[in-house]
């Protein structure tokens, strides 16, 4: 599991985010870090919304 500490200073999550904005940020992380795995509660909204969930391996 390799983090990116560039990406992460520069999108801070907030802690009050809303669901929209979760989403978003755990497609970004996704797809540019490694450090941990979308939540499963994410991964059924995205699936719910018809979205695909990015890996990083999948960009590179
Ligand atoms: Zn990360």
């Amino acid at each position: 599991m390799a983090i990116n500490r560039e990406w992460h200073a520069t999108h801070k999550l907030p802690r009050n985010a809303k669901l929209d904005e979760r989403l978003n940020w755990h497609v970004m992380h996704a797809a540019n870090c490694d450090c941990r795995e979308i939540p499963a509660s994410i991964k059924r909204e995205l699936e719910a919304r018809g979205l695909s969930v990015p890996s990083p391996r999948s960009l590179k």
